[in-house]
């Protein structure tokens, strides 16, 4: 019974539902039909109720269905089943000879729930991972196979979909020829330094940049720089190389950490932060984000240091990352080219909700989208503002779902009812 399930955290028990684990199509179609609400759990890793399907509902797992990771060389595509894992995916489509991107900083999560979300690595020219992806197979509520491609006009909605549309059973995704890439960890960058042309000129130095800082002063501890070998690496005058191993929660083992100091290797061995067989970030945790339009990066940035009094009590690392404006309807970074702020808190909800509430209020003047999978308390009628094609996304869910089958309180929040 899922009475006893969570998530990744610990801090989500999904409420009373059953968990089932189709073994196929068929199975998992009857299930879908079977008459209560539905939601997946992918890899657990969300911090909120986003994948809870409430009292009497089922939590279905795709983890036993037929592995399916297809790799076509020659389409330079691969197609992943809906329960497969980045770093699973990630070694055979290496292995061909290519790659995917970005990654996120884990390799731990599903493609599928990490797309459902809108997760993001890092860079200026990267969107957001589902930016990847080309083709969606969904089960629908009436038990449908539908496939649908970018040239649909109901793209937009089904991959960054919060699991709301039907059950992804698989997801085509584009590659481009493997890569290898070096991680340059640089410390103590000012704050400020960070003019708005400054802060551009940090963030494209490399193919991915992330800024780490503990809010305990103002500036970044921390300056993780994932430069691709085929492109340039500029000089970066700005802070100092490390001359340690670094994790970005101060105090963790950095041998969970990907190789640093320049070493070069394949790009999904050193894209994520976090080492695929090493437990991820500190385990121990909430996290939280944000994304707001890249031009205000910097104005966010000292409306945050205006309030790290409150923050780094309960803080065990805020990073700084951009993410490239996609199209996803509603994703986080629909229509802007975006800077994030993502904080992993201490593991007590009590004494970071309050502090959550108080960074929404600090970042509220440059309209912030939380990032679905984490811990946020917008209401969903206020984010409704926030999403041009939100009208659309209900829409679309009511043709595809119109008995409710995949709706769930959060997806209703935001919805309504
Ligand atoms: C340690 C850690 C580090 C993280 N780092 C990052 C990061 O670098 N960048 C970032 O953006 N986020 C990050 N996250 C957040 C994480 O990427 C998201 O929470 C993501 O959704 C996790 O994927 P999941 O499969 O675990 O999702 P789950 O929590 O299992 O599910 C998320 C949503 O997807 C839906 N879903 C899952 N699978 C399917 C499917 N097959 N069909 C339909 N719906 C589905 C679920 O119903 C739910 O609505 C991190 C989280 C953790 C714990």
């Amino acid at each position: 019974m899922a009475g006893s399930v969570t998530n990744w955290a610990g801090n989500i028990t999904y409420t009373g539902a059953e968990l089932r684990r189709p073994r196929g199509p068929e199975e998992l179609r009857a299930l879908v039909r079977g008459g209560s609400r539905v939601r997946v759990l992918g890899s657990g890793h969300s911090f909120n109720r986003i994948a809870d399907p409430g009292e009497g509902g089922v939590l279905l797992s795709l983890d036993a269905m037929p592995r399916r990771i297809e790799v076509d060389p020659g389409a330079r595509t691969v197609v992943a089943g809906g329960g497969v894992r980045y770093a699973e995916l990630a070694r055979e489509v290496h292995a061909h000879g290519l790659a995917l991107p970005n990654m996120a900083s884990l390799p731990h999560i599903s493609v599928a729930g990490s797309v459902a979300t809108g997760t993001h690595g890092s860079g200026v020219t990267n969107g957001p991972l589902a930016s990847a992806v080309r083709e969606v197979e969904l089960v629908t509520a009436a038990g449908d196979l539908l496939r649908i491609g970018r040239r649909d006009a109901r793209f937009g909605a089904v991959v960054t979909s919060l699991g709301a549309l039907g059950v992804v059973t698989a997801l085509t995704l584009d590659l481009e020829p493997a890569y290898e890439v070096e991680q340059h960890v640089f410390t103590e960058l000012p704050l400020d330094v960070l003019d708005p042309e400054t802060f551009e000129r940090v963030m494209a130095s490399a193919y991915s940049v992330s800024l780490f800082t503990d809010w305990r002063a103002p500036g970044f501890r921390q300056v993780w720089l994932k430069r691709r070998t085929d492109r340039p690496l500029p000089p970066f005058p700005w802070a100092e190389p490390a001359t340690e191993k670094m994790h970005p929660v101060p105090g963790m083992p950095a041998v969970n950490c990907t190789e640093q100091f320049g070493v070069p290797g394949p790009w999904h061995e050193r894209l994520p932060h976090f080492r695929a067989e090493f437990t991820p970030s500190s385990g121990e945790e909430l996290q939280s984000e944000y994304l707001v339009p890249r031009g205000h990066a910097v104005e966010a940035l000292h409306a945050l240091d205006a309030i790290r009094a409150t923050i780094a009590p309960v803080l065990q690392t805020c990073e700084i990352r951009t993410v490239a404006a996609d199209e996803q309807w509603l994703s986080p970074a629909h229509g802007r080219d975006s800077v994030a702020f993502h904080f992993t808190w201490i593991a007590e909800a009590g004494a970071v909700l309050p502090v959550v509430g108080r960074v929404e209020e600090a970042l509220a003047p440059f309209a912030p989208r939380p990032h679905w999978g984490k811990v946020f308390t917008v209401p969903g009628a206020e984010l409704a503002d926030r999403y041009p094609r939100l009208a659309d996304f209900r829409a679309l869910a009511a043709d595809l779902d119109g008995a409710g089958v995949f709706r769930n309180a959060f997806t209703d929040a935001l919805l309504g009812a």
